[in-house]
């Protein structure tokens, strides 16, 4: 292997979006997945505009793996509702096919990617870094030793041991969604009418959390919930009683969940999510990029860890390419993620207030519709990473 091979550890939308730009550069680049295949992950599956202009630069045709256009919001507080249209067309689709076109994707660029195989160790050595992984060839375990210059560190949401997020102090006491609070959860249902689903995003608020509901591809239906932990255990851990619990926030969330199918007897779920992170350029490591949700974690109510995640890969790579160091790229990347997860913080916070919420409903529905719009596009807009330049000039 050569020496000055940079390594990704990590597949999912950072990694794999890093891994394509560094072999568009002529970089030698080896991804190191832990998941042998494609899988599902937790998220509202929600692709932004900006998330959307990163994947078409990255050679993904949405529409053409079955992606969604989203075009409307539907917000619910309890019995309230207030109806948007979006001031950009969104995308939905499930990770599991997102995340695999974009790993093919960067097989076609020329990055060497190697499912089923996890990081375990990773050290420094000298002026690079030593990893120790571990790859399931049934019935033996490989574990091997590899070295490389740069290492960029997409692991998303898990920690690597030694090498974990050094969470500030703030990020636990001042979030109202802290992660280590809420319990993620996500399920694919049949709609009974498929066409009640199209192009619109649906947000449910309810004390204790929100659940997001949009169509994906093939006719099948997202569930995204954030709650609490307490409500999980009021609920005895039951995946019926969660649901059961669901439905009794407003009859609008009782009749949406009437008319779906559960594809899986259980959901997936992730809790301890630290919502509010922002890695530090203090913190920065020579020759170590965190990209994606190790550079930052925005509230998921704001539907914009994807483009993050690209973001990040797109910055690290442009200021790798050029023999840029890690504390540049920890800078710029805090300089564009610092604003956004900000104000998706204050809107996450206003919104899992009761008093919060009715103020907010009560105040759109009196504004006329045109403001409301406006001042919607404003707020969403604020909570939003821009893209880079070049790409601004295809948008
Ligand atoms: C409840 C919830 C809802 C969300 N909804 C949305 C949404 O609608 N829209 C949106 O844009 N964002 C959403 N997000 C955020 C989004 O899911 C993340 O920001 C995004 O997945 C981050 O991408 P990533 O590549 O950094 O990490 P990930 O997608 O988590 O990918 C990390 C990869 O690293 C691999 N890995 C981990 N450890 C190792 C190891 N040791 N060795 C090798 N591989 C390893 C994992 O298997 C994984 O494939 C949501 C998040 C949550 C929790």
């Amino acid at each position: 292997m050569m020496r000055d091979e940079t390594i990704i550890i990590g597949g999912g939308p950072a990694g794999a979006a890093a891994a394509i730009h560094l072999a568009r550069r002529g970089m030698p680049v080896r991804l190191l997945e832990r998941q042998a295949g494609p899988h599902h992950k937790v998220c509202g599956e929600f692709i932004s505009y900006e998330a959307a202009h990163h994947l078409k630069n990255l050679g993904l045709d949405l529409p053409a793996l079955g992606a969604q256009p989203i075009r409307r919001a539907r917000f619910y507080n309890g019995e309230q509702d207030l109806h948007f249209a979006l001031p950009f067309t969104a995308w939905s689709l499930s990770r599991r096919t997102l995340d695999s076109a974009l790993l093919d994707q960067a097989k076609v660029a020329g990055a060497s990617v190697e499912l089923g195989t996890a990081v375990r160790k990773l050290s420094r050595a000298g002026n690079g870094w030593e990893l120790t992984t571990q790859k399931k060839l049934a019935p033996v375990t490989q574990r091997a030793v590899r070295s490389a210059k740069t290492i960029f560190l997409a692991n998303g949401k898990h920690e690597l041991r030694d090498w974990q997020r050094p969470l500030q102090k703030e990020t636990e006491e001042n979030a109202r969604f802290t992660g280590n609070l809420f319990i993620g959860f996500k399920m694919h249902l049949f709609p009974g009418n498929l066409h009640d689903w199209q192009e619109a995003v649906e947000i449910h608020l309810f004390d204790g959390g929100y659940a997001g509901l949009e169509p994906i591809e093939n006719g099948v239906v997202n569930l995204c919930f954030l709650i609490r932990q307490e409500i999980y255990k009021t609920c005895g851990g039951s995946w019926p009683e969660v649901l059961r619990w669901l439905a009794d926030t407003s009859s609008h969330l009782r009749l949406r969940l009437a008319g779906l199918t559960p594809l899986w007897h259980e959901p997936l779920a992730v809790a301890g999510i630290p919502y509010g992170f922002i890695a530090s350029p203090a913190d920065a490591v020579p020759d170590l990029f965190r990209l994606g949700d190790q550079a930052a974690v925005i509230p998921s109510f704001a539907g914009d860890g994807i483009a993050i995640a690209l973001h990040t890969a797109t910055l690290a790579a442009q200021i790798h390419g050029i023999n840029g160091d890690s504390s540049a790229y920890h800078r710029r990347a805090h300089e564009d993620l610092a604003q956004p997860l900000r104000a998706a913080r204050l809107l996450a916070n206003l919104l899992a207030h009761p008093q919060g919420r009715n103020i907010a409903f009560t105040v759109a529905r009196l504004l006329p519709a045109l403001m409301r719009e406006k001042i919607l596009s404003e707020l969403i807009m604020r909570t939003r990473v821009s893209l880079p330049d070049e790409l601004v000039a295809g948008a």
